[in-house]
This record gives structure tokens, C-alpha cells and sequence, in this order.
């Protein structure tokens, strides 16, 4: 037990550290037991990987909590910001960090019957000497302690008023969570039933910190939603709420420098996740399958089929199945498009900061200039793609050309948003321009991507930050894949695609088998088994799930992609 644990410590003082690894197993702390499961073999290696386990029973979480997996998620999803903040002073002590979306984490697992954390320890030494007393310590305090004050919802004092869940600001704050993301779940299904595509409560804080700051901005202007587009919904705990609802179809943002256009499409694209309550998000739902979708020029694109965007390249390029080591802005974003349908986006969101221009748009004059110009701007395509089911939010307000197009425009003022779909109306129809609409969305090529030939060493799974995805020898730069927003994710992907590319594992790439069709399996799985459905190690620490898209976007920006062209995808309505 935890005793004999604690005594193993102090005897272990002054010894070599390798003596460490005899510590390895199980100690029962009482209401929990601690596991050591891998003790690192030197004070410079990486941590040494610990578990706490218990039971919901043990721990006074309460059944009604429990009940279906969502609200499984959203407890774990509390549990660790708690174990987080109470181990935030103890620096031999580990857990990945929490940002402000409530998201599935393989370092907590909750079910009916299991409470565990996933955490790592320095085991503390001085040069190689164990420092015994010191692990003690961490062994007989700082771990129990954290894992009970961030676990145990029990109350002492009152133990009727815990199972009425009262005057235990604890289980409040637990119970509250779990409503914030089953309201956001709830949201969802009112923009799938409406066929809305995105929705953002009156009320909304939208405006963050700074640009390297996910936490709301103070003293931001609530967003308020134009009458026009003024829709109630009804939410199981938030109740009646009132917003705007954005339908599917071609939505432009337009507006002043500085007014707020990018702002409220950065809301947007974050919240096809669910946000904590205080964020400022909470209410703000786009479709989960919406992609950010922008210029990267410099990555590689693996024969995508681009013609759709740009054919009759000068050197007679087959752009149906175009590949580059170096793509250019337009290029990169077309592929973005590209793969984002190949992958199963049903909405695009665009803005002009991070675009092409020369894929967004042409105006008359350079029309009437240029012969022989290989692209079809976005503008002449946006209609047959929204026709197709593909929706499109897009930020523009140094172009004219999308007022036409537009079913719904609306205008940033100082941070107000007003709805300028007719003023939008009758500007273009004063100031006319010609229009080249593409009836027609092309079919386009799918692929079917090979596994990796086995690496010659040791092969190497990793990520840096939500940037940068390495396997073995292959770096990865995700950093233009805006919706990975959490390291774990990066490092969930990383492991995805070891086993979508390795050719031993059931799980990947086979022939006969698109890539959308692997990549449909490998989110069904992750449905039914949690994130051990990516394989790899028995217990992944830090892994946060990613969305089946980011995880193909990750995909396609590795330079040694290998792909066959398969048959042509024609939309289904
Ligand atoms: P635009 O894309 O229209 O040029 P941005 O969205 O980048 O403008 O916003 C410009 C600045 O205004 C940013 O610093 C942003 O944080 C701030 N801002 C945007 N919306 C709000 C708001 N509702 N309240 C306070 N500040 C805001
Ligand atoms: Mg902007």
C-alpha cells in the first residue's frame, strides 16, 4: 500500500538511480490506487508515466453524470483542468494543459464503473543520486493530495446534501461543465435540423485577448445579432436563446479595416468545438465538419485534382493530378479546397487576410487584359459548389465581386453586425459587372494513398506544439491547419497516421479502399473506442481527438505521400 511505498523511498535514498525502476506496480492510497507504470531509467529521460484510478462511487461523482458518453467526455474534460491547476506549484509533477474547448482526452477516462488520470513525475535526484526523502514527499503529499482535491466531490460534512448535489460548489462547477457541452451538442443538432450551418448567441464574447491569447478579450462588445436574422433556439439547460443564425449557402462578411470581419469568422471556425463556460464561445456552434481553408504557399501537394481552380498550366502540368514541392498561394489553396471536399468539409471558411487574391477573384479589367489565364477564380464556382451542398462564410471587404453572388451579406461595424443583403442587392445591381458562373462543379479524381515503406531505424511517432508532426524521418508542418488547436491533438494525429501508413496495421490504407473511406473508418472507430482506436502505445498520455478532416489535411502536407488516382467522385446532393 501506500505505506510500504513511501518506506520503499526513504530506503531508496542516495542509491544509484536505476534503483528507482524496482518501485514499478500498484499501491492502494485507500479511496484510489496509484500505479507506476514506467519509471524513467535516468533523471534526464523523459518522465516516469503514473495513474490514478478509482470509482465514480468512491469519488461522489454522481451517477446522473454519467449516464451517456457526452457527459463522460465533459467530465473527464473537468477532471483534468482540475488535476491541472492543483499540481500547477509542484514542478516535478505533469499533466498536459487544458485550452478553452472541452474536448475527449486520453489523460482522463471516465466510465460508470473507472475514474483515472494519466500523469507524469520527475523522479527527483541530484546528479544520479535518488534524492529518496524528496520522492517521499511527492509519494506521501503532493500526490495524494492532488488527486484528491481535484477528484474527490465528496462532502464531508453533509453527505445528504452531496447526493442532493448541493452546497458542494465542487459538484456544481462539475455539474455546470457538463451542461455547457451538452447545450453546445444540443446547438449542433439545431443547425443540423435547421440546416443552418453556423449560429452565435447575442451575448457572445467573440474578441480574444491578442494573437497568441485564446482567452476572451475584457471589456470586448457582446456580438448582437441583427433582427433579421434573429433566431430562439432552445437548449436542455441554457433554455431559451436568442442569435444569429447564418443558413447554408454563400455568406459574406464584409465591412471596414478593423472592424471586426476577422474576428467573428475566427469565432466561427474555433467553434466546431465546444468552449468552457466564462469563454465567451459557449453559444457559438458552426458544423463540425467546416474547414478553415487558406493559402500555404511553400507545402507540397500530393496529385490533387485541382482543375476544378486551375488548368492549362504553362508547361502543359496535368492539374488532375497535381503535385508540387513548393506550391504557390493559389496552388495551395486550391488544393486546401480540394482536400477539404475529398475529405468531407460541408462548409468553407475563407478569409481575404490569409487568401490568394488571384483565386478569390478577377475584376473586368484584368478579365479583358488576360487571355490566357489558367484559373477559375472561387468567385465563378462558389454558386455550383453551394448547389452541391458546400457551403461557403467568407470574409472580403476589399471586393466587390462576391456581392452578387452572396445569398446573405453581412456588414462588420465598429463591431456590430448588420445584415446588408439588400443594400448588397442593389449596389450590384446598380454597379453591374459581367459574370462567368461555372454552371457545373467538375467531378473531381479521389485518391487512394499508399503505406509508408518501414522506416530504416527506429521509427519515431511525435509532434511539436499544434505545428509540427514528425514520423520518422518526415516532418510534417501543420501550422496552416488552423482548426488543430490543441498540442494533443497534433500528437493524436501523429498516431493517426502512423497507423493509416503503416502497412502491418489492419487499421490503414489498403488498396481498393479511398481515402475518405479509410479515414470514415478510423472516425467510426474513435466513436465506438474511445481514442485507444489509434493504436500505438497501450496508454497514451496526452492525446486530445482531433476531427477526422484535420486529420487528412495532416495527411495530405506530408512531402512522402504516395497516392494512386482512383475513380472520379461525383457529388451525391
Ligand atoms: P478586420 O478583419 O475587420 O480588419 P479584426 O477582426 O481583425 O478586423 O478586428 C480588429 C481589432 O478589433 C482586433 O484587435 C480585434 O481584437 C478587435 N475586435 C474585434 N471585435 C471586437 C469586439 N467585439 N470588441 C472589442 N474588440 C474587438
Ligand atoms: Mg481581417
Amino acid at each position: 500500500n501506500d505505506r510500504d511505498l513511501i518506506d520503499r523511498f526513504y530506503r531508496l535514498d542516495g542509491r544509484n538511480y536505476g534503483a528507482y525502476k524496482s518501485v514499478t506496480g500498484d499501491y492502494d492510497y485507500g479511496p484510489f490506487t496509484l500505479h507506476i507504470d514506467r519509471v524513467q531509467s535516468d533523471p534526464f529521460a523523459s518522465p516516469s508515466a503514473l495513474r490514478a484510478t478509482s470509482t465514480p462511487q468512491a469519488l461522489g461523482i454522481p451517477e446522473d453524470l454519467l449516464d451517456f458518453n457526452a457527459k463522460r467526455i465533459a467530465v473527464a474534460d473537468f477532471l483534468a483542468r482540475e488535476f491541472a491547476q492543483m499540481i500547477k506549484d509542484v514542478p516535478e509533477l505533469r499533466i498536459a494543459k487544458c485550452g478553452q474547448e472541452i474536448l475527449e482526452r486520453s489523460y482522463v477516462q471516465v466510465s460508470k464503473t473507472l475514474v483515472e488520470v494519466r500523469f507524469q513525475c520527475q523522479f527527483p535526484a541530484r546528479g544520479r543520486t535518488i534524492l529518496g526523502r524528496e520522492m517521499a514527499r511527492l509519494a506521501d503529499v503532493e500526490i495524494p493530495y492532488a488527486v484528491m482535491d481535484s477528484l474527490d466531490f465528496r462532502d464531508d460534512d453533509n453527505a445528504e446534501n452531496t447526493a442532493l448535489g448541493k452546497n458542494n460548489p465542487r459538484l456544481t462547477a462539475l455539474r455546470t461543465h457538463v451542461e455547457t457541452y451538452l447545450d453546445y451538442l444540443a446547438l449542433q443538432e439545431v443547425l443540423t435540423g435547421n440546416e443552418w450551418v453556423a449560429f452565435v448567441a447575442d451575448q457572445s464574447l467573440l474578441a480574444r485577448r491578442s494573437g497568441v491569447s485564446d482567452l476572451p478579450l475584457t471589456n470586448a462588445v457582446p456580438f448582437v445579432s441583427p433582427d433579421s436574422l434573429r433566431a430562439s433556439v432552445s437548449l436542455p439547460y441554457a433554455g431559451t436563446v436568442q442569435g444569429m443564425a447564418i443558413p447554408a449557402g454563400i455568406t459574406l462578411i464584409a465591412g471596414g479595416g478593423y472592424h471586426g470581419k476577422s474576428t467573428l469568422l475566427n469565432a466561427l471556425q474555433r467553434a466546431v468545438y465546444a468552449h468552457i463556460l466564462g469563454d465567451g464561445r459557449e453559444l457559438v456552434a458552426t458544423r463540425s465538419q467546416a474547414m478553415k481553408i487558406r493559402a500555404a504557399d511553400g507545402r507540397a501537394v500530393t496529385s490533387v485534382d485541382i482543375s476544378a481552380f486551375i488548368a492549362n498550366l504553362p508547361a502543359g502540368t496535368d492539374t488532375a493530378r497535381f503535385s508540387t514541392e513548393n506550391a504557390s498561394g493559389s496552388t495551395s489553396q486550391a488544393a486546401a479546397i480540394m482536400e477539404a471536399l475529398e475529405g468531407g468539409a460541408d462548409t468553407l471558411l475563407i478569409d481575404e487576410d490569409t487568401s490568394a487574391t488571384n483565386l478569390l477573384i478577377r475584376d473586368a479589367r484584368m478579365r479583358s487584359l488576360i487571355k490566357s489565364e489558367p484559373i477559375t477564380p472561387f468567385v465563378d464556382r462558389i454558386r455550383a459548389l453551394s448547389a452541391q451542398g458546400v457551403s461557403t462564410i467568407l470574409v472580403m471587404g476589399g471586393s466587390g465581386d462576391y456581392l452578387d453572388v452572396a445569398d446573405l451579406v453581412l456588414l462588420m461595424e465598429d463591431y456590430r453586425c448588420l445584415d446588408a443583403t439588400q443594400q448588397a442587392k442593389e449596389v450590384a445591381g446598380l454597379m453591374t459587372r459581367e459574370r462567368f458562373d461555372e454552371q457545373e462543379f467538375p467531378a473531381f479524381l479521389q485518391r487512394h494513398p499508399h503505406p509508408l515503406p518501414a522506416p530504416k531505424g527506429k521509427s519515431k511517432t511525435k509532434s511539436r506544439g499544434t505545428e509540427q508532426i514528425t514520423l520518422d524521418r518526415h516532418d510534417i508542418d501543420v501550422s496552416d491547419v488552423e482548426q488543430i488547436v490543441d498540442p494533443g491533438q497534433a500528437e493524436a494525429i501523429a498516431w493517426a497516421l502512423r497507423g493509416l501508413l503503416d502497412p502491418a496495421r489492419p487499421s490503414g490504407f489498403k488498396q481498393g479502399l479511398s481515402l475518405r473511406e479509410t479515414v470514415d473508418a478510423l472516425d467510426e472507430a474513435l466513436n465506438r473506442h474511445g481514442l485507444s482506436a489509434l493504436g500505438g502505445p497501450e496508454r497514451p498520455a496526452f492525446w486530445v481527438r482531433p476531427r477526422k478532416i484535420d486529420v487528412v489535411a495532416a495527411l495530405n502536407r506530408l512531402r512522402a505521400l504516395q497516392v494512386a488516382a482512383g475513380n472520379s467522385l461525383v457529388f451525391v446532393k
